[in-house]
């Protein structure tokens, strides 16, 4: 596995490799991260994964002095993958003194995330047209777990005409439901103990959205049972599984989507509704 720490030497690198399936990360890796790599695999181009914690994308009052960083533990992993080359720029690389240009982006970025964390997928749709300017990828796989997010890259990606096929992957989760995260780290044990409740509140909704109960009321519901368990619900909603706006009933291609503040950490999940 080539390593590579600046653009020259990300240059010498993917000059070699032909056509690429890309993989971004924020590092501190998961199994999450990992069916990522299996997926882009799979396509039988090599893999490049890039580990950039992304200050761009996290708020004033966010965590990115505490997101958890563990490089040698990500570069063995990774190693162990399969992954061909690895990117780790630093912050003056991505972000010049001198930069002003940046990627602004609406329709489905506007709600949810979008009005919980103002600046936060202006700052990933920029890293990622980044990104992708650096390793100019044929493709490039996003985890659904954040499913707000692969439907803004991928918007962004048929807006600009960017020439790289958007490939969503599957969450990956425990075997109690809690959809793995780099933040789960954070959870106490009584916290992590009731945070698979957030997933079982959205299955619920689902068959229930699905057997024709009413939309409204299965979301009130869905929110006590969150509650019910600890957490401070933010939204749990159903939307159009592209433009992410709120449907009020069910119409496909449909998506539940939720987040809800545990202790200290905010979780997210989306679960299909068919
Ligand atoms: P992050 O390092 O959190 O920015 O995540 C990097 C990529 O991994 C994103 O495309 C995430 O959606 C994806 N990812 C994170 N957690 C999971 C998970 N549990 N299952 C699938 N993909 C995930």
């Amino acid at each position: 596995m080539k390593i590579a720490r600046t653009l020259t030497e990300l240059q010498a690198a993917t000059k070699t490799l032909g056509e690429t399936a890309f993989v971004p990360t924020m590092g501190a890796l998961h199994r999450g991260h990992l069916s990522l790599l299996e997926a882009a695999k799979t396509g039988g181009r090599p893999v490049v994964a890039s580990i950039f914690v992304n200050p761009a994308q996290f708020g004033p009052n966010e965590d990115y002095n505490r997101y958890p960083r563990d490089e040698a533990g990500d570069l063995a992993q990774l190693e162990a993958s399969g992954c061909d080359l690895v990117w780790l720029p630093d912050v003056p690389t991505m972000y010049p003194a001198h930069a002003a240009t940046t990627i602004h982006v609406a329709g489905p970025a506007t709600r949810w995330e979008g009005v919980a964390r103002p600046a936060h997928f202006a700052g990933v749709a920029t890293v990622v047209a980044k990104l992708f300017g650096q390793i100019r990828p044929a493709a490039a796989y996003f985890g659904e777990k954040d499913w707000q997010q692969v439907q803004v890259v991928s918007r962004m990606v048929e807006d600009l005409l960017l020439p790289v096929k958007i490939v969503p992957v599957p969450i990956a989760r425990d075997a109690d439901g809690l959809a793995l995260s780099s933040r789960n780290r954070f959870l106490l044990p009584p916290e992590r103990a009731a945070a698979p409740a957030l997933y079982a509140a959205l299955t619920k909704a689902a068959t229930q959205i699905v057997a024709g109960k009413d939309v409204a009321a299965t979301l009130h519901n869905a929110r006590h049972g969150m509650a019910a368990a600890g957490m401070v619900p933010d939204y749990v909603a159903l939307v159009h599984a592209h433009s992410l706006e709120p449907l009020a009933a069910l119409a496909p291609p449909a998506r539940l989507i939720a987040a809800a503040k545990l202790g200290h950490v905010r979780l997210l999940d989306n679960v299909p509704v068919a």
